[in-house]
């Protein structure tokens, strides 16, 4: 397939700010982000904002259908070209967050993307949502990726690592200087592979109360887990103890010093409380 920029086709568009698009020109590192799906060739892949199909490109080469996720319109008008006549490819024009993607991809399927800086999170929690992907490649802001990795006790560890660990696996493969886009991002960027789990931490119907839960502990990061129980649930200093040491958790430890299970826990047990 010639590249994007064939003669006789409507010229790209320049990059819109406001869609956060940065695009990737390097095939080395196209090829590395493609590679650490470890597609089979049977499989299904959706790419959410594929921009110019830069990446695009790379992943016909691996899978047997790749479901390319375009807001832009022009965009998504160049890439309906660019790929017309080949069966693998089909483009969807539209908001990835208004896109259900267990059901558009009809079956398992892997997920990718080099995303949009300005709605990572959103993105992210809308991967997670059941049918999950066998697994996720998320190209992100380096910070975002640290958050998503950071460890209980780290000055990283947050919100979002509590809430994405809770359904998912994540590993930080590897980090992209701002020169490698056009045009350049303002920060560094780096690659993670994001797998859910076979036993999430948080049934389905928990998922909303754990991360409102999570949220408001976060919100008291400084304060001591006794308080912060208290002022969640409006429960006395005694029951807020007592819920605690029931889940092994000591009054005086701070949100921040809490795994992913723990939270999980405290969730299930203020739940079964409340509903019973
Ligand atoms: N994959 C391409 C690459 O690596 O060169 C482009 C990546 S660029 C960072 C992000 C892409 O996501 C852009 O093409 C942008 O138009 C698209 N995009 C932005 N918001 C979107 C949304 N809500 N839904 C789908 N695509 C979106």
């Amino acid at each position: 397939m010639s590249d994007a920029s064939s003669p006789g086709r409507a010229p790209l568009p320049p990059p819109r700010k406001r869609l956060g698009q940065h695009f990737l020109t390097d095939p080395r590192i196209l090829a590395r982000i493609a590679d650490a799906l470890a597609l089979a060739p049977n499989e299904t892949v959706i790419e959410i904002g594929p921009g110019r199909g830069a990446l695009t490109d790379q992943l016909r080469d691996r899978a047997a259908r790749v479901i390319a996720i375009e807001l832009d319109r022009d965009l998504a008008a160049h890439l309906r070209a660019r790929y017309a006549g080949d069966a693998r490819v089909t483009i969807v024009e539209q908001d990835v967050l208004d896109v259900p993607l267990g059901s558009v991809a009809g079956g398992p399927y892997a997920l990718v993307g080099n995303v949009p800086y300005y709605i990572t999170t959103p993105i992210l929690f809308h991967a997670l949502e059941p049918p999950r992907p066998s697994r996720a490649v998320f190209l992100v802001q380096r910070e975002v990726a640290v958050r998503m990795a950071a460890e209980p006790g780290s000055r990283e560890y947050g919100a979002l690592s509590a809430n994405v660990q809770a359904l998912a696996r994540v590993e930080t493969l590897f980090t992209i200087a701002p020169g490698a886009f056009h045009p350049p991002p303002s920060v560094d960027s780096a690659v993670v592979r994001v797998t859910p789990l076979a036993a999430p931490l948080v049934a389905p119907e928990l998922e909303t109360r754990y991360r409102d839960f999570v949220q408001d502990a976060f919100a008291l990061r400084r304060k001591q887990m006794r308080r912060v129980i208290r002022t969640i649930t409006g429960w006395s200093a005694e029951r807020a103890d007592a819920l605690l040491a029931a889940c092994g958790i000591a009054p005086e430890a701070r949100p921040e010093t809490l795994s992913p299970g723990a939270f999980a826990e405290l969730v299930r047990r203020v739940t079964s409380t409340r509903d019973s």
